[in-house]
């Protein structure tokens, strides 16, 4: 067949895979004596890995994930308040089905947002919708919003996605109007959409992270109702490659005299 007539019928079908493989792949199908049928099957393969690889980076994008590490880079090992089979249990993603919502708890560097982009990005290439905000942002993007009376439209924004990703919660206090704010979305998702917070306050502290003991137990009411709570205790990633790269330089025995920066 001529090629030029497969470069059309490609293009108008917009298989941009099939026509930059189908030469060598003919060749090295033809090689092995492949079946034509297994040929094509590879060929459709490459191009529906193409077009999830698109699909995964540009809602990659569109959720604003900090990073990008699949839950492969993460090291149990390291981190052994972790129990492995309940981080891949909650991989399989059947609590965003059942809109219930996860808790990451700990102390900074132990891998809270790092599990919660995992999980998000997993979310993604399931094909659910995912936004990802600390705290903050959002609660001062819809604080503008109130102020500028279009708090129901950007109330929307962070209800719409299945899965909402709040990171931080509890570094900062929040005013009071914030916490409301914090409140009426934590209702408006209740039982419709999932949510993963992450915090390094435990609950009974979220009374003055909220300014408000009544507030703070609205919401871990809703929160927890459907939620699996992850508790990590350890040490911090960040120290450790920290300190080992200080190690490396020999200089993990600090100055004498002077300033030691942590
Ligand atoms: P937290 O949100 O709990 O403060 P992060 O998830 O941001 O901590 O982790 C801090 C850094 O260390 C990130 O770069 C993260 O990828 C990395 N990290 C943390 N824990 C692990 C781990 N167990 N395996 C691999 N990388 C980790
Ligand atoms: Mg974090």
């Amino acid at each position: 067949m001529n090629p030029l007539i497969l470069d059309d019928l490609c293009e108008r079908l917009q298989l941009t895979e099939v026509a930059r493989l189908a030469g060598p792949r003919a060749d090295s199908a033809a090689a092995a004596q492949d079946p034509y049928t297994a040929y094509l099957a590879d060929l459709l393969q490459a191009e529906v890995d193409a077009r999830q690889q698109r699909y995964v980076s540009s809602r990659v994008q569109m959720a604003h994930l900090p990073f990008r590490k699949p839950l492969d880079t993460f090291d149990f090992a390291f981190q052994p308040s972790i129990d492995e089979r309940q981080i891949r249990e909650l991989a399989t993603l059947q609590w965003i089905d059942a809109a219930a919502n996860i808790l990451f708890l700990g102390p900074p560097g132990v891998g809270k947002s790092h599990l919660t982009v995992s999980l998000a990005l997993q979310a993604i290439q399931a094909r659910q919708s995912v936004y990802f905000v600390t705290i903050q942002d959002m609660i001062a993007d819809l604080r503008r919003a109130w102020e500028d009376n279009r708090f129901p439209a950007r109330l929307a924004v962070y209800t719409r996605p299945k899965l909402l990703c709040v990171d931080e919660v509890g570094y900062l206090p929040l005013e009071r109007l914030d916490a409301t704010l914090f409140f009426r979305l934590v209702s408006a998702r209740y039982e419709r959409g999932s949510m993963i917070l992450t915090s390094n306050k435990s609950f009974s502290e979220w009374g003055e992270v909220f300014g408000d003991a009544v507030l703070a137990t609205a919401i871990l009411d809703r929160l927890l109702h459907h939620s699996t709570v992850v508790n990590i205790r350890g040490e911090s990633y960040r120290l450790r490659e920290k300190k080992r790269s200080q190690g490396r330089d020999g200089l993990l025995v600090p100055p004498a005299s002077g300033t030691v920066h942590a």
